[in-house]
């Protein structure tokens, strides 16, 4: 099955000439890692490449190999011949790259987010995938595509950020498989390693401090969480980057099972943001309920309303879930 459909995108990427490789809003490690990886391997099999998302690069994956190659999408839209979209569970979390694409022939989904609808005209879905970036792995490595050091150190990247450092529960045998692969392509495991975890800068501690002052626990301290307000954000002046991870310090506390993180956005909104650490605790499932989506136990939503009333409300649900979990 992975074969045909890996032979059927390896057909559409070599006879075609004009790409765009598009990822979500708000992009992590394994959105541009992903992005660039594929760009720069097209790139070598000599193809027009446009490497696109609506955040551009952020400061702190700037260090990524061709970084300068990732940009905003251009106002005047473009033709393409083939779109793809990269770790993107639902085609509106491409934000405005698509009003970017004034036509493409064929539209490639290539994913591992279990809610992905398969929008596209192939869609290939892989929800066991840890990482967008060890599926491309596989498809650059059953087509023959060019990897380079620098696409390597991209795919290392979108893997490790993705699982945590090769920690959580989807990370296996092959993963490690694959990312023996990536160091004899040329990965620098503790060069990369420093720029990606130990490079960050002063204000994501101060974040973390501030947010560890509304640090809260419900549901017996089974659930955790805490919070941003717009205001606090201006005073500390973070970038929405800033609080990639942090997350994981309430998902790291001895007894807790869902972690959640809520960040009061300038729309009207407030981003949530949610780990579990028991596959009984579906937060996915949860996430969806209000709009939102991604993995069983990463996921998230963004949903209208106060601060307080977000917290209020999706504490309640979680509350509920995770109690009826060990009941
Ligand atoms: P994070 O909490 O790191 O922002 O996101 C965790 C996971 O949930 C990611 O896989 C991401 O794709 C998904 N996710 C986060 N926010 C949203 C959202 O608003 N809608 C959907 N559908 N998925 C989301
Ligand atoms: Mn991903």
């Amino acid at each position: 099955m992975s074969a045909a459909q890996f032979e059927q995108i390896g057909q559409v990427l070599r006879e075609n000439q004009r790409f765009a490789v598009l990822s979500h809003v708000r992009p992590d490690g394994d959105a541009l890692g992903s992005q660039l990886a594929l760009g720069l391997s097209l790139k070598h099999l000599g193809k027009d490449v446009l490497i696109w998302n609506e955040d551009g690069m952020l400061e702190k994956y700037n260090f990524l190999p061709r970084a300068e190659l990732l940009a905003k999408p251009p106002t005047e839209p473009e033709d393409v011949d083939v779109a793809v979209a990269l770790d993107t569970a639902i085609q509106n979390r491409l934000g405005t790259t698509v009003a970017a694409i004034k036509s493409a022939k064929v539209w490639i989904n290539i994913d591992h987010h279990p809610s992905n609808p398969r929008y596209g005209d192939i869609a290939y879905i892989d929800p066991h995938a840890p990482a967008t970036g060890q599926i491309l792995f596989e498809l650059m490595a059953n087509q023959k595509l060019p990897i380079d050091p620098a696409i390597a150190e991209n795919l290392y990247v979108a893997i490790s950020t993705d699982t945590g450092s090769f920690q959580y529960p989807n990370t296996t045998a092959r993963t490690f498989e694959i990312a023996g692969e990536l160091v004899r392509a040329g990965v620098d495991v503790g060069r990369v390693s420093q720029l990606t975890y130990e490079n960050y800068p002063r204000r994501r501690v101060e974040l973390l401090r501030d947010l560890l002052g509304t640090m809260r626990f419900d549901a017996n301290d089974r659930v955790a969480s805490f919070s941003l307000s717009l205001a606090t954000a201006k005073r500390l002046g973070v970038l929405p980057e800033d609080n990639e991870g942090l997350i994981d310090h309430l998902r790291a506390i001895h007894g807790v099972v869902v972690a959640v993180f809520f960040e009061e956005l300038a729309d009207g909104k407030v981003r949530v943001s949610m780990r579990s650490k028991s596959e009984k605790v579906n937060v996915c499932a949860i996430c969806e309920t209000f709009g939102g989506g991604g993995h069983v136990l990463a996921a998230g939503a963004r949903v209208r309303g106060s601060l307080a009333e977000v917290e209020k409300k999706i504490l309640e649900e979680v509350c509920n879930v995770v109690s009826r979990s060990s009941s």
